[in-house]
């Protein structure tokens, strides 16, 4: 099925630059085909023109429209049902000077339990890599988590020490080169773009990236910060025991000293030195 944009849409244009075949059009702006423009789908959200749309088949595993948009709202079309092989026909039309081998990226194939390409091929030019996130044009209101501070450490056991949930860095893989980068947790809200370091391609966080990474982290931390005082609950039982234990033994040892010392006690009476001219009798 052709994929389309649902009224969710918040007019952010990530999508926009991702589609390899040019099929996402700003609502109100014509849609060109073979050099002809044609009358704009939709006047208020992006739209996507299905004569256009390849599912991403011969470009990508999954819809790039879909993996970047930030309210999950570029979905199947129930109403345009194509296969595989007329997708990836039509994306042969539209690009008659590329070859498609018999390894081209689908999402059909991720479907069938068949491995997926490792890499998609950009297809509309890498912009100049960023690390930097840019807000989206209309980021969709955030929920931001409440900044949980980063576990008290236990005084001289604690050689760890994990970051604040709001300068966690967010692992992040490009979803068109499989790149590596990352990002302050901080930076990761609903709306916000990034570029890859590596090719330059964007991400858009979504509302279920958002919500799932935030979960994770403050579970995470909760987590990392039971442990630590049920730890510390438990040394200090273990000192207290020890304390107690080490109490008893000083007093039986003192108890035994006095016994030795009683039985080292010479007989008679003792004399204490008084000056130097003799003893003073004492007991
Ligand atoms: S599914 Fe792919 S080809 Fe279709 S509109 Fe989205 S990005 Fe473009
Ligand atoms: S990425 Fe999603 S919200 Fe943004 S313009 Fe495209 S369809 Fe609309």
């Amino acid at each position: 099925m052709a994929t389309m944009i649902t009224e969710d849409c918040i007019n952010c244009g990530a999508c926009e630059p991702e589609c390899p075949n040019t099929a996402i059009y700003q609502g109100g702006v014509e849609w060109e085909f073979n050099g002809t423009q044609q009358p704009a789908i939709d006047d208020d959200i992006f739209y996507i023109v299905p004569d256009k749309c390849t599912e991403c088949v011969g470009f990508f595993d999954q819809e790039a429209c879909a993996a970047v948009c930030p309210v999950d709202c570029c979905l199947p079309n129930p109403d345009i049902v194509e296969t595989e092989a007329a997708l990836l026909t039509r994306a042969k039309e539209l690009h008659p000077e590329q070859t498609f081998g018999d390894d081209f990226p689908s999402r059909f194939k991720g479907e069938s339990g068949e491995p997926a390409p490792a890499a998609a091929p950009a297809t509309n030019g890498a912009a100049t890599p960023a690390a930097a996130p840019a807000p989206a044009a209309t980021p969709a209101p955030v929920a931001a988590p409440a900044p949980a501070a980063a576990p008290a450490p236990v005084a001289d056991v604690v050689s760890l020490s994990i970051p604040s949930v709001d300068e966690w860095e967010v692992p992040i893989n490009c979803p068109r080169c499989d790149g590596e980068y990352s990002a302050p947790f901080r930076h990761f809200r609903i709306g916000v773009v990034f570029y890859c370091t590596h090719c330059g391609g964007s991400l858009v966080v979504n509302s279920s990236m958002f919500k799932d990474v935030a979960t994770a982290l403050d579970s995470f931390h909760a987590q990392w910060a039971g442990d630590f005082e049920a730890f510390q609950a438990k040394r200090q039982r273990e000192l207290e025991e020890f304390e107690e234990r080490k109490r008893v033994d000083l007093e039986n040892f003192s108890a035994t000293l006095k016994q030795e010392v009683a039985k080292a006690k010479p007989a008679g009476r003792t004399h204490r030195r008084l000056s130097l001219f003799g003893f003073q009798r004492v007991g």
